[in-house]
């Protein structure tokens, strides 16, 4: 995905500042955080949302999954985060590489 900048960032062509990383995941800080603490967990292969991860790609789910929990933990939040994925424009997705905030350190409403 040539012009997908979370592929860029992934590829080390765009800079981020990087805080978790495994063989199959990337997390990094959001460039406009929402919150004290505000970073994206994202698949480095691209799939442009939730909807877009195949239905047989149980193991790379659980990754992701896994992965979100120990950022968290990396970042000395854990038992204290919220996980977002905005799916779809009518969501508010506006990077169409499907990624997860993982969000902590003020009050959510919900
Ligand atoms: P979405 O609205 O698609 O769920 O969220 C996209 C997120 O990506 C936004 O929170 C936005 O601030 C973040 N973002 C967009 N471009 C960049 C970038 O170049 N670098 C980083 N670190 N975050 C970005
Ligand atoms: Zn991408």
């Amino acid at each position: 995905m040539d012009d997908c900048i979370f592929c860029k960032i992934i590829r080390r062509e765009v800079p981020a500042e990087i805080v978790y990383e495994t063989d199959e995941l990337l997390a990094f800080k959001d460039i406009s955080p929402l919150a004290p603490t505000h970073v994206l967990v994202v698949p480095k292969s691209h799939f442009a949302s939730l909807d877009d991860l195949p239905a047989d790609n149980v193991d790379l789910a659980g990754k992701l999954l896994l992965g979100i929990r120990d950022t968290a933990a990396k970042l000395g939040i854990s038992g204290g985060y919220k996980v977002v994925t905005n799916c779809g424009e009518a969501a508010g997705q506006v990077v169409g590489h499907l990624h997860f905030h993982l969000l902590a350190g003020k009050k959510f409403t919900p």
